[in-house]
């Protein structure tokens, strides 16, 4: 966007200004030239808050106008306001006469919640086994969900033309309204041309424009938004600093298995920390066994191949089949107290905890999260691998890094979501009222 439709007015911020009020603290009426500049200050404040504050309901931050109006630093009135354009715009309610506590004694504050009717966007995801669909809501709320199974073959166009459709087959079914694309891949994305640069697990090209072709196939499919496309390790890392166990972190490490193979991201300060091309936090490449297994990136022993859900097929003499991180999961489950499954567990966990003391000796994070395969893992032994992470890492030792299980379910799919709301969030008024 440039900045002359960033200082576009339309009719809604007149409604955001008028509002607010025209008369000063003691109630007298102003002078007509001091209210229209007192207008136009609220008329920019309003405006510039309406992201800032649907943000902080969308994270769970702001339950009631009395906490949105004491975090945006504004008066009741301009809250007010903001908060009712933004109930206008479909994306929050307000409810102005909440039940009072038990005991509590003077009015509620109003309640703000996210409208469970508003728009969604389409969020999708592609991995090594095939690919899902989603349509999720403000707040990370996932709406509906296609599961979808299908060879990725090497042409991007085919599978990603497929979990299109299955997100459309899924807005027919809804009647939603949709404002945004977002699609996680498991290969780092370059930035800013959008190209899938390492997709070692699935049989794409490398450097494939996995965004260009999203966006087509969403335009194709009579979808008039936006489309953007991200790694899906970083929008997990992502989805789980706004929604999940990293909320609050300032160097959050996530470390997880994909179907096949691992993946990492650091979020600092909110941010998904990408190096200058994208390929920051390849961790899937760190060596924890030298001489083990061959990777997919020449090198041998490397956390890719020797923590995944195959290396644990692997390790236990099974022939992984087709869905690997299920079986791999539900081998866990079902036998982790037999000998043989509870030795390949310590195993991997062995690896993994070397893998993430080197990541803390360089990282220095606050917080660790592990997902898919690892989370398994950190629940099946808690204690070896964060004896591993101390004995092995210089800030480790003082056993100072929380390592905690990713909490949400479909993390990437939340995290796809995060990238097509990103502009409603930025601006709700250009993004949706324009
Ligand atoms: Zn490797």
């Amino acid at each position: 966007m440039n900045g002359e439709e960033a200082g576009a007015r339309t009719p809604k911020d007149i409604r955001v200004d008028s509002a607010a009020g025209t008369r000063s603290r003691d109630g007298r009426d102003r002078a007509p030239a001091e209210r229209a500049r007192g207008e136009r200050t609220r008329l920019e404040r309003g405006r510039g808050a309406l992201g800032p504050a649907l943000e902080l309901v969308h994270t769970g931050r702001a339950p009631t106008r009395a906490v949105l109006t004491s975090a945006l630093g504004v008066t009741r009135a301009t809250a007010g306001a903001v908060a009712a354009e933004l109930e206008s715009l479909g994306l929050i309610r307000v409810d102005a006469r909440p039940a009072a506590p038990a005991g509590s004694h003077g009015r509620p504050s109003h309640r703000l919640a996210l409208d469970p009717d508003g728009p969604v966007v389409l969020a999708a995801q592609v991995h090594a086994d095939g690919y899902r669909a989603a349509l999720v809501g403000l707040g990370g709320q996932l709406v509906a969900t296609s599961p979808g199974c299908e060879m990725v073959g090497a042409d991007p166009a085919d599978v990603l033309g497929s979990v299109v459709a299955a997100g459309l087959a899924l807005l027919r079914e809804t009647g939603r309204r949709c404002v945004g694309a977002g699609l996680a891949v498991p290969s780092a994305v370059a930035e800013p041309e959008g190209t899938a640069l390492n997709p070692l697990h699935v049989a794409w090209p490398a450097g494939a424009p996995v965004r260009d072709i999203f966006t087509a196939q969403v335009h194709a499919a009579g979808l008039d938004v936006p489309a953007f496309a991200g790694n899906d390790i970083n929008l997990m890392a992502l989805a789980e600093h706004r929604h999940g166990a990293g909320r609050g972190a300032r160097h959050l490490l996530v470390v997880a298995t994909g179907h096949r193979g691992v993946g990492g991201a650091l979020v600092v300060d909110g941010r998904p920390h990408t190096g200058s091309s994208g390929l920051a936090l390849e961790v899937g490449h760190l060596v924890v066994r030298p001489g083990g297994h061959p990777c997919y990136c020449g090198g041998r022993g490397c956390l890719d191949v020797e923590t995944d859900p195959r290396a644990l097929l692997l390790a236990l003499g099974r022939t992984p089949g087709d869905s690997q991180m299920r079986e791999a999961q539900d081998l866990i489950a079902a036998h982790g107290a037999e000998p043989a499954v509870r030795a390949a567990v310590e195993t991997l966990t062995d690896r993994l905890g070397l893998g993430l003391a080197a990541l803390v000796n360089i990282l220095n994070p606050d917080r660790i999260l592990l997902g898919g395969l690892h989370r398994t893992l950190l629940a099946a032994a808690p204690e070896r691998l964060h004896a591993v992470i101390a004995d092995r890492s210089l800030w480790g030792r003082s056993g100072s890094v929380p390592v905690l299980a990713a909490a949400l379910d479909r993390g990437s799919l939340v995290g796809a979501a995060e990238l097509a709301w990103q502009p409603v969030l930025d601006d709700p008024l250009a993004a949706l009222g324009g």
